[in-house]
């Protein structure tokens, strides 16, 4: 029976009101945020609205959050706003624990890639909830997680959370680049501030959606390393109406040709063994025999081969890669070319070294005049290893909150600030759990956006793991 045919008898108006109720109730009731809800999307809108482009800096936006810490109960001893310079302050702020093991340390980065209003179907710079997101520059990368921590932090202070250990807040600046990067700094000025036990960066890692479904929660643990090479040929050059057959140019594209034929040869290492072991639960077919192949040590080449055919994010997972990516030559139209010169960037595996690399790329290139140099040397960022506790508590948590998807530990192909950390000796791993769809990533894009649902169940993931990797009560 619907509803608006009985209007005019009493007792089945009752009848109607009650399905009315019973229509709008739950809706009425989902749709008011609760306290901590509110003051997550407070913070998130104040530092969205806070432009912290590199020409900007961060300073104004880490003495916000400072203010709301303080504001909070954070002693003026737990909250502290330092950097190189006026325009890059990191905002560090500690909540204290009762010292039964080292700190924890929470990151993430205050500074956003650049953004262009003509760019974008609405201001980059303003927070603007529309259709199910909160749109703006940073709702991805990487506001959503700094507003989070902040959010939380006050949470356990209000609360009176008495941590088993501290709790160390890190936002720093310039990990987009710009020549002051906080981590960097921070370690390098003022190591004691941050020092911990390991570090959970919260700008890698996190929850991804396949096609509408949440499937997985993946955990960095390591990135593959940043090296850069130049290669140049040289010739005496002369007129080019009198060519021979000795040309630089020529000379370095046979060269590039060898390389553009090469692969570095397979390699796997803890991480990547348990992402594909992982990833064949997920997957049916060649494809999930092929992924636990390369799972098992050693791993199978032809299987490696298929995965590496398939996709060439399976293949970067499964090698150090070298690419051109520039080229350059000649002076003028009717001259020899007397200089070709490329750029050859390459992803190390981590546990590859600069110069094995360096020799491989000498053996392919295998012509003498082909000078190499390096341009970007590399930063060594070894794996963290999966410790129980960690990944323990991060499955716990996802398995509460989202029954049914797995967490998988990830190797990346880009670099994040753990770099850092990893290079000066602390374990750090790319932790969130903020859901993304992996075919609509928005970050350094256009209309960047995180979904609302998204971002609530990300700040009680983050509350959660952080009681569960604090101890105490
Ligand atoms: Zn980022």
């Amino acid at each position: 029976m619907r509803c608006n045919e009985v209007v005019n008898r009493p007792r089945l108006k009752i009848l109607v009101t009650l399905c009315l109720a019973v229509t709008f109730l739950p809706k009425a009731r989902a749709q008011s945020p609760t306290a901590e809800q509110q003051l997550a999307r407070d913070i998130f809108r104040e530092l969205i609205e806070i432009n912290t482009t590199e020409p900007v800096g961060t300073t104004k936006a880490a003495e916000a959050l400072a203010a709301r810490l303080r504001a909070a109960g954070f002693a003026e001893e737990d909250v502290k706003i330092v950097g190189p310079n006026a325009r890059k302050q990191n905002l560090v702020a500690r909540l204290r624990g009762g010292g039964a093991a080292r700190p924890l340390l929470l990151l993430a980065h205050l500074d956003v890639v650049e953004a262009l209003r003509e760019d974008w179907t609405l201001d980059p710079f303003k927070f603007t909830e529309q259709e199910g997101y909160f749109y703006g520059r940073g709702t991805s990368d990487i506001k959503e997680e700094a507003a989070d921590l902040v959010a939380n932090f006050i949470r356990l202070k209000r609360e009176g959370f008495k941590p088993d250990r501290d709790l160390i807040l890190a936002l720093t600046a310039d990990e987009e680049g710009g020549p002051d990067n906080g981590v960097a700094w921070l370690l390098k000025n003022h190591r004691e501030l941050i020092d911990a036990a390991y570090a959970v960066n919260t700008d890698a890692g996190g929850g991804q959606i396949v096609k509408g479904r949440h499937v997985r929660n993946a955990v960095q643990t390591s990135e593959k390393v940043y090296l850069t090479f130049a290669l140049e040929v040289k010739n005496r050059g002369g007129h080019s109406s009198l060519p021979s057959k000795e040309n630089a140019i020529y000379r370095l594209a046979e060269g590039l040709a060898r390389l553009s034929k090469f692969d570095f040869p397979v390699r796997t290492n803890d991480t990547t063994r348990a992402y594909f072991e992982r990833m064949a639960a997920g997957e049916s077919g060649q494809t999930a025999a092929d992924m636990l192949a390369v799972a098992r040590t050693p791993a199978d080449e032809a299987a490696a081969a298929r995965l590496s055919a398939s996709s060439v994010y399976y293949n970067a997972l499964l090698r150090t890669t070298c690419v051109a990516t520039q080229l350059q030559a000649g002076h003028a139209e009717n001259a020899l070319p007397q200089t070709a010169r490329a750029t050859v960037n390459c992803r190390l595996f981590p546990e590859d070294t600069a110069a094995d690399v360096e020799q491989t790329l000498r053996r392919v290139l295998a012509d003498e005049q082909i000078k190499i140099s390096t341009v970007s040397p590399a930063k060594p960022s070894p794996a963290s290893p999966l410790t129980p506790e960690l990944f323990g508590a991060v499955e716990r948590v996802t398995k509460e909150m989202w029954p049914g998807v797995y967490v998988v530990p990830v190797m990346e192909t880009g670099a994040s600030d753990s770099l850092w950390l990893r290079g000066a000796g602390v374990p750090a791993y790319g932790v969130s759990g903020m859901f993304f769809d992996v075919d609509d990533t928005r970050a350094h894009g256009r209309d960047e956006r995180v979904g609302v649902r998204s971002y609530f169940e990300g700040v009680e993931f983050m509350y959660r793991l952080l009681k569960a990797l604090a101890g105490g009560h």
